[in-house]
């Protein structure tokens, strides 16, 4: 094999590796990314602020002022960054969080599934319920957000993506000398970026999936009112999901889609890990 491609394959694979770390980790670098990408321009009330700031406190997450709370556009919390980062994090929460009622949920104009909600039906009414957060929920959400914060979750997961370039150019390199074929590393090259993404996938959603069972369990033990919070919400999603599935059968998780290749594990799976850390909070 000419050099020249061996060359030209390193310089590639370091090429993109660097531009997938990039991309994965400028949103945290410059949470304002992720804010401007989801926000509803909604003005976020002082004592949520403050509630997010005094629930990092209690976590021990350093400077929790640095930590800026803004309302998103989704049904779900999101967050970006650290508070040491130069431009600090960001924790986005859905608007649900600022109803009190469910006639505040329907006043959200909430599209979903892609449909607009008839909430004068019986459906409706039941999703509004569904949809309406409890105070325990909310707080069981900000901790879920301040632990992957916390703990950089993000850092490990754009590593995962940097690195796998790289092992696609040396295990390219490194698998001809065990092959008797006339040109190896260009035959060889779609089976090493094929293995590599296929293990690289696994790795990767293994490695999603541990985080947010890492952030439930951290949101968990503030306290038995953060676990039961984190236990209503995810009994309220499966209802949730089990509605709008009935409602279009396009929407939400569709049952045929296995959770090991999404980012978040099942919520079946969030609850029965909740419900047997609330257990032993009760002993
Ligand atoms: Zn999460």
């Amino acid at each position: 094999m000419s050099a020249e491609f061996f060359t030209r394959l390193k310089r590639i694979m370091y090429t993109a590796s660097g531009i997938l770390l990039g991309l994965t980790s400028i949103k945290h670098l410059f949470p304002s990314i992720t804010k401007q990408e989801s926000e509803l321009k909604i003005n976020v009330p002082p004592e949520l602020q403050a509630r997010v700031e005094a629930i990092a406190t209690s976590m021990h997450v350093g400077m929790p002022h640095r930590i800026k709370v803004y309302i998103n556009k989704g049904l779900s919390s999101n967050s970006a960054g650290n508070s040491i980062f130069p431009y600090g994090a960001v924790v986005g929460l859905s608007s649900t969080v600022l109803c009190h009622t469910t006639n505040d949920i329907e006043k959200l104009g909430l599209e979903l599934c892609g449909e607009e909600i008839d909430w004068r039906s019986k459906d409706g009414q039941l999703i509004a319920e569904l949809l309406l957060p409890t105070r325990e929920q909310v707080d069981f959400a900000i901790a879920h957000e301040l632990s992957h914060i916390q703990h950089l979750d993000f850092l490990s997961r754009s590593l995962l993506a940097a690195v796998s370039p790289v092992i696609v150019y040396h295990a390219t390199s490194i698998l001809p000398q065990f092959f008797t074929i006339k040109n190896p590393m260009v035959q060889l090259l779609p089976f090493t970026i094929g293995g590599v993404y296929f293990i690289y996938n696994n790795i990767y959603y293994a490695l999603c999936h541990w985080q947010e069972h890492r952030a439930d369990n951290r949101a968990g033990l503030c306290g038995r009112s953060y676990s039961e919070g984190g236990i209503t919400f995810a009994k309220k999603r499966i209802e949730l999901d089990k509605r709008l599935r009935a409602l279009d059968d396009t929407s939400s998780r569709s049952k045929s889609f296995p959770t090991s290749f999404t980012s978040h594990p099942s919520f079946e799976d969030r609850l029965e890990r909740l419900t047997a850390l609330h257990r032993k909070q009760q002993m």
